[in-house]
């Protein structure tokens, strides 16, 4: 078989470069085509006895074999599936740009090799694509198709202490025609296998390409610097397709071992493969806002509040802070309970204290310095982590200076629901770096998409990043996408 583009994988990387390329391309995905409700009747018939995510993670499990990902250590709590579309299926929808600073980077090294402005159009057009549903609050230079309904009780009981929170975007399964409200989207809050189908996900993204599922890219086969052949391995047999340029859109792991199984030719800067793997990290924090009725489960979507106030950047670390939109949990509940107005007989006030108790959950930036690398060995991939475990005690500042903040502004931490999960572990499913395409001379990947050494190799995803900071990556993977589409529609 011979294609003139091949695209590796179905997720949201590789859909979003077939929507924007001219000409014929073909999209090979190891994932077999499912039926989302199907996977959800799974999903509902699971004894529930492990973990709500580990579950709906095995609700999507692939039928064959060959589609086992990697298992990542116990210290990364990260993991993907392989169906077909990928993680942009198990996603939860919560779509942020990153920030100005990203791109700012002073260190060649981990510096964008483009800046800010130059995204922009491109944000622009993946917000299109994702199907964003924005607060009107939004600080970005957004684009949605519509607005969340009800934002503005959470403004009206957060303005006291937060006066730029704003609802983070979403990306909803709305239709063209219908485009108003948040389409199917209930509020369920299970994002990650929605039971309406309410959330974008990359089959949603319309690309003209064919694509063949089920055929897993063991390897390339390279001529000097071109590749020409991708290896396959099929249910029915193996597979060879010849091409004259391919993309891989494998997703992080996926995409780096499909590069370190292929005879790659001797220009490729190998040693840098792996290396600067960036992912987040996670505390959880409550605090009480005295007086405050928060409107919990009061807008029809399900979300998280971005607190500007009590996110930023501390000792080279981005971090941001998000409100959860549902009730606190125990500890956060019986933390802000005060003992002494119960005695007092304050029955109602000491009660009403706990309608203004919010929990928070803080994304902390694994910054690329840190050098978290990814190798293969005796034909797996492993992971170090030793940079990140050298480094995770500089959280604790950054701890404190949201618990600064907060008194400032009038909140009350409620330091006995304080989780630091960064201590044990980090990981948020956001498998990013990798395959970097910094400005300075670590670079894998030019600013053409191209891998180094290559004639016509492209990478598409969050490997890319040179630095992601403290947001998810979803938006910018499509956006880079987009960006490398136009690129090679120029060349042609
Ligand atoms: C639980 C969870 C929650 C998340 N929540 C958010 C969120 O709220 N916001 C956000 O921005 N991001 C979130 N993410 C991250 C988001 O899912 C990814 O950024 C996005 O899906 C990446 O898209 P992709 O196309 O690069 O990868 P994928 O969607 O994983 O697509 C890669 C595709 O390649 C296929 N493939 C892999 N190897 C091969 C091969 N060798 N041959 C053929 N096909 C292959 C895979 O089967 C897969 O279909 C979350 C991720 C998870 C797992």
């Amino acid at each position: 078989m011979f294609v003139e583009t091949l695209i590796i994988g179905n997720g949201f990387a590789g859909r979003s470069v077939a929507h924007g390329l001219k000409g014929p391309c073909l999209i090979v995905e190891r994932g077999e085509k499912f039926n989302i409700f199907e996977r959800r009747a799974r999903f509902n018939a699971m004894e529930k006895a492990d973990r709500h995510d580990a579950l709906i993670r095995r609700s999507y499990e692939s039928k064959h074999a060959f589609n086992v990902p990697e298992e990542l250590p116990p210290d990364c709590a990260s993991d993907y599936i392989l169906v077909d579309g990928g993680c942009s299926n198990h996603w939860g929808g919560l779509s942020f740009r990153l920030s100005q600073a990203m791109f700012e980077q002073k260190v060649e090294a981990f510096r964008w090799p483009f800046d800010f402005q130059t995204i922009q159009p491109y944000y622009r057009e993946a917000e299109q694509l994702l199907r964003i549903s924005a607060d009107p609050r939004d600080p970005d230079e957004r684009n949605p198709l519509t607005e969340i309904k009800g934002t503005e009780r959470w403004h009206e009981a957060l303005s006291p202490f937060f006066p730029q929170a704003y609802i983070g975007a979403q990306a909803h399964n709305l239709s063209m025609e219908q485009v108003e409200g948040q389409g199917l989207c209930m509020g369920a809050g299970d994002c990650e296998l929605c039971p309406m189908d309410a959330k974008t996900r990359s089959l949603h993204i319309r690309a003209q390409a064919r694509v063949l599922n089920e055929v897993l890219v063991e390897r390339l086969r390279f001529e000097g610097g071109k590749a020409v052949e991708a290896i396959c391995h099929t249910p029915r047999g193996p597979l060879s397709i010849r091409f004259d340029r391919v993309i891989i859109a494998a997703h992080g792991v996926e995409s780096l071992k499909l590069l370190w199984k292929s005879d790659l030719p001797a220009e490729v800067p190998q040693a840098f493969m792996g290396r600067y793997c960036q992912d987040h990290a996670v505390a959880e924090l409550a605090c009480r806002l005295p007086q405050a009725k928060i409107p919990f489960f009061q807008v029809n979507t399900a979300a998280q509040v971005v607190i500007p106030e009590l996110s930023g950047e501390l000792d080279g670390i981005e971090y941001t802070t998000l409100g959860l939109m549902t009730p606190g949990n125990d500890a956060a509940l019986a933390g802000s309970l005060d003992l002494d107005k119960l005695n007092d007989w304050a029955i109602r006030e000491s009660l009403e204290d706990l309608a203004g108790t919010l929990s928070l959950y803080i994304l902390l930036e694994i910054p690329p310095q840190w050098d978290v690398s990814l190798f293969y060995e005796g034909g797996g991939v492993r992971m170090d982590s030793d940079g990140y475990h050298g480094n995770k005690h500089r959280y604790d500042a950054v701890i404190e200076a949201i618990y600064t903040k907060m008194e400032t502004l009038g909140a009350i931490p409620v330091r006995a629901a304080e989780q630091l999960h960064y201590r044990d572990a980090f990981g948020t499913h956001h498998l990013v770096g990798m395959l970097n395409m910094s400005a300075g001379d670590n670079a894998v990947v030019g600013a053409d998409f191209r891998l180094k050494g290559s004639d016509n190799v492209y990478i598409a995803g969050s490997s890319l990043f040179p630095r992601c900071g403290s947001r998810n990556p979803t938006v910018t993977v499509v956006a880079l996408a987009r960006m490398l589409a136009d690129q090679l529609n120029d060349h042609a």
